[in-house]
This record gives structure tokens, sequence and C-alpha cells, in this order.
């Protein structure tokens, strides 16, 4: 017999002909008809030129938060997605649950463009996950956005996945050779339909089955109609943390999320981390737990520390705004230069540069403004204007920089382009040195752990030195923070081990793309 799915198939591909931006994807809502509709007044489709300021930067993977046990579980859930908005603006997504329907309403956007209060009345429970995403694979597309929905064999399950399997290509030939009908491109759909194959007799052990057949990143909550789960695996390389909002007259609500910064939103104590290799689940009955993969080395995400994670979040045990700071420091130690101030590359250099400028005893000054109001998209003027992407998000302040020797404290030189232009825009405003400061080592090696990174030919430090660099960035000087001094920034004394294989090229685990690891000599 064809296990796998059945219903939600031709919703499925109804919408596959009208994905993209501005519109949304209704399934199992209760009185609505599966389907995808417009987003009306709001749609995205003024697009001119899609925004490229940050395209010299890693892109962040997802986002992902559930709740269980609150009247109200959406609206919360639509608040945790909220504050983890910066892990994904591509699309988003709720699925909820009332112990009987297992509603769900995704769109392409971002989440406050998306769930207004008329949609959020869709979707009733005391149950609810969601996600934000940028796509990592699969199609960039509204089908590929999360939670997915399936109804299989174990019933209805929507899962909302943060990483990246990387031994898909042989799970999901398997899987096809089995019967199994694919809705999704989506990586993620693969958890479930090994959920939906599996011999086990439990849903639980069907999870932890399904779980330990797969390789890579991710950090899941899953939901069917009267339970949560939530997942991290074996090796810990997203993060994932539980908390808890005490109700004073019932049951606490539990509440999971990517990072803590969703908890401060919604009231809730940070409790723990979901352990690495750790499934929980959330029933009326209570939070229960078990390991379905241990004696797995940890290889948490260093990078999520350097950029991605928030400050005010803390994850893999240690508040991110701690290590930033320290890797200012470190750097400030390991690579000192004469100088009249310090200025971060904002937003994400801003917290490495305090401990820089604290260490080296130099003025911290905001040099550069980033301009928040401006969108995804563009209108550009009809003339081209030079660094145009760059100079519509920051911002010279031209009388903190001119005639100053400035240190400038970024968190990374992906491809270089973008180095290259905010080191001309600080000295076209006057600067009379420009020393550019990396608080992470150079990026040599793509990741294929949920972090959209280019492949090798296009990593600037992976086929040129440090100091070729720095001539084509046009700085005075460049250094970067040691592997060691990295480490030693986010070590919590606790013996967590980190991924650095976008520093290093020595990757966790055996399944990497071998083409993307080509450096540029090799690829022409
Ligand atoms: S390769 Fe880099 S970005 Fe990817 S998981 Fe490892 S440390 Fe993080």
């Amino acid at each position: 017999m064809t296990q796998g799915l059945s219903r939600g198939v031709a919703a499925a591909r109804r919408a596959r002909s009208t994905d993209g931006m501005g519109r949304l994807l209704f399934q199992g809502v209760p009185d609505v008809a599966d389907q995808s509709a417009s987003l009306g007044s709001q749609s995205l489709s003024t697009v001119h030129r899609s925004l490229s300021t940050d395209a010299d930067k890693l892109r962040e993977e997802c986002g992902v938060v559930a709740v269980h046990g609150h009247p109200d579980a959406a609206r919360q859930v639509y608040l945790g997605l909220y504050a983890l908005q910066h892990r994904g603006q591509e699309s988003a997504g709720i699925a909820s649950a009332d112990g009987q329907h297992l509603a769900n309403i995704k769109g392409m956007g971002l989440v406050s463009e998306i769930f207004t209060d008329d949609v959020l009345q869709k979707l009733p429970g005391t149950m609810a996950i969601g996600h934000t995403r940028y796509s990592t694979t699969g199609d960039s597309a509204l089908l590929n956005a999360q939670p997915i929905r399936v109804d299989s064999t174990k019933g209805l399950i929507a899962i909302a996945h943060n990483g990246n399997l990387v031994n898909l290509g042989n799970v999901r030939a398997r899987l096809e050779r089995d019967g199994a009908y694919f809705q999704t491109t989506s990586d993620s759909e693969i958890i479930v339909q090994l959920i939906a194959h599996s011999n086990q007799h439990t849903l639980v052990d069907c999870i932890a089955d399904s779980l330990s057949q797969v390789e890579g990143a991710f950090s899941i909550v899953m939901m069917t109609r009267d339970r949560i789960f939530a997942a991290r695996d074996p090796r810990g390389f997203r993060p994932l943390s539980m908390g808890r909002i005490r109700n004073a007259d019932g049951p606490d609500t539990i509440v999971f999320a990517s990072e803590t910064c969703a908890f401060d939103l919604l009231r809730a104590e940070y409790e723990r981390d979901v352990l690495p290799g750790e499934l929980v689940m959330v029933t009326d009955d209570g939070v229960t737990s078990r390991q379905f993969a241990s004696g797995v080395p940890q290889s948490s995400c260093v990078f999520e520390h350097v950029y991605f994670a928030r400050p005010d979040s803390r994850i893999f045990g240690r508040w991110v705004q701690e290590s930033r700071d320290q890797m200012g420091r470190q750097l400030a130690r390991e690579s000192g230069v004469d100088a009249d101030v310090v200025v971060p590359v904002p937003d994400s250099g801003v917290t490495a540069a305090l401990g820089y400028a604290e260490e080296a005893k130099i003025p911290f000054r905001l040099g550069l403004i980033r301009n928040h109001y401006v969108g995804r998209t563009f209108i550009e003027p009809e003339q081209r204007v030079r660094d145009f992407g760059v100079r519509l998000k920051l911002n010279p302040v031209r009388n903190l920089l001119e005639g100053k020797r400035v240190i400038l404290i970024d968190d990374s030189i992906i491809r270089g382009t973008t180095s290259r232009k905010i080191v001309r825009m600080v000295r076209g405003a006057g600067a009379k040195e420009v020393h550019l400061r990396i608080s992470c080592p150079p990026t040599i090696s793509p990741c294929f752990y949920g972090v959209d990174t280019p492949s090798k030919r296009d990593l600037i430090a992976a086929n040129n030195s440090v100091e070729e660099i720095r001539r084509y960035i046009e700085a005075d000087s460049l250094a970067y923070l040691s592997l060691d001094g990295l480490l030693k920034s986010c070590d919590n004394g606790d013996g967590n081990k980190y991924c650095t294989a976008c520093y290093t090229g020595n990757y966790p685990t055996q399944w990497v793309d071998v083409d993307e690891i080509l450096p540029a000599a090799a690829s022409v």
C-alpha cells in the first residue's frame, strides 16, 4: 500500500500555479476552502529592484516558535515570530490546533504583512507552531513556506524546521521508491514522509525513528491535533530553547523558540535548551522527553554568535551579547592599531565594536547610520548612482569621520564587494585612514547546515590572502579575529563544542556538496 500523503495534495497543486509575493495559502482553516488568496492591498507587487545591500552577507536561515496551552496560541506564536523576523524575511506561516482541527496559513513576506488581525482570527486553538523563513533548500515559493501541513497515515502533522538536511538525496530517493509522493521540494517534508513510512507503533516512536535517519542540521517544532513536539539534531547545530509562561489559574503554557528574545515578548521564562538529540513532547498531561540519538559530538554553529542571533538572545547556554563583546575585546588585543575612533558597521558590528573600543581605550562613535526603513525592494534612480544600494542603507556621519583615523568593525567579509563600498564611503566622508577589523576568522568554505553561503569560488577569503583582500577593499589595514580568539570568546566553560567549518573547511558531517567546495582556480 502506498503510504504517505493524501488530502492536501490538491490544495498544494492549486497553490503551485499561484506561488508568489502577496499571496496566502490556507490549509484546513475552518469555513475556508483550501486555497491560496491574494493579500489584496498588502500585495508586494511593486518590485522595482531587489534590494542588494545585504547581498554580501550570509543570509539567515529560519526561525521557529511553538506554543502549547494558551487560549490564543496563534497570536502568541505571531509575537514570537515577530521577534525572530531577523532569521528570515521571505515567508512566514502559523499552524494552530484545537484538539480536533489543524489549520495552517502561510504567505510570502514579513510576519506583520501576512498576519493581520483577520488572518489570526482564522487560527483558533490552544496550540500553535510558526515559522519564518529565508529559503536554504527548495524553491523560494509559497508552497515551500512553512509550517508544512501533511495528512499522513499517522494523521495530520504540521512541521516547521530550521536547518538543512545533508543526506537529502539518498533519503528522498528511497522514500520515492517506497511510494512517497512529495508535495514540496523542501527538505523538511522528508522528516514527515519518514514518519509516515515508519514501522514503529506509536507516533512518538515514529518521530524518533524518522529523526534518527536524517543527517544534518534540524531544530524543529511539530504539531498534531493534540500534541506539540520539539527536537534538535544530535550535533545541535541550530539553537532551540524551551520556556514557560506561568498561569495563575491553570496549567503553565509551554513555549519553544529558536532564540530566547522571542520569550521576552511572550513574557515567558527561559527554562532550558532542547538538548542535541532530544525529542520533547508536550501534551495536556505535561512535558516528556527522550533522546533519539546520543554520543554524537556537539557542533553548534559558532556563526550564530558572530552574526545571526540577536544580542539579546541566549543561545547554546551563552548570551550572544557577551560573546560579541568578547570578540571585540579579543580583536583589539590581537590586532590593535593607533586610531582616533572605533566605528561599527551597523547593526551587527555594534556589540563587537563596543568591546573593541573599551579594550583599546579608543572612543566609540556611531559614524555610520543605518536607515531602518529601507524595505526589501526600492525604486532605483533613473541614472545609475555608484554604490547606490549601500548608500541607501548606510550613511556616514561626516563630522565624526573627517580627518580621523578610523577603525571600522564588521562581522564578516563574504565576497568583499560591500566592504569595499563601505571603506570608500568612510574615506569619502573625509577619514584620514580606514582600518577594517573583522570579528571572526576569514570565511573560506560554504555552509551546508542551513546558512546560505556562496560557493567556495565566490568567497573572497577562499581564494585570496588577507593582503590581497586588503588591497581589493582599499583599506589601510585589515585583520580578522583568530579562530582560537573566536572560540575563546564564545566559551561558556561548559565544554560547548562549535562547528567552525566555514572558517576551517573541516565539516562535522560526512555529507558535503563537492562542487560547492571547489576553489576558484579549479572551477574555471
Ligand atoms: S559551517 Fe559555519 S555557518 Fe555553517 S553551521 Fe558551521 S559555523 Fe555555522
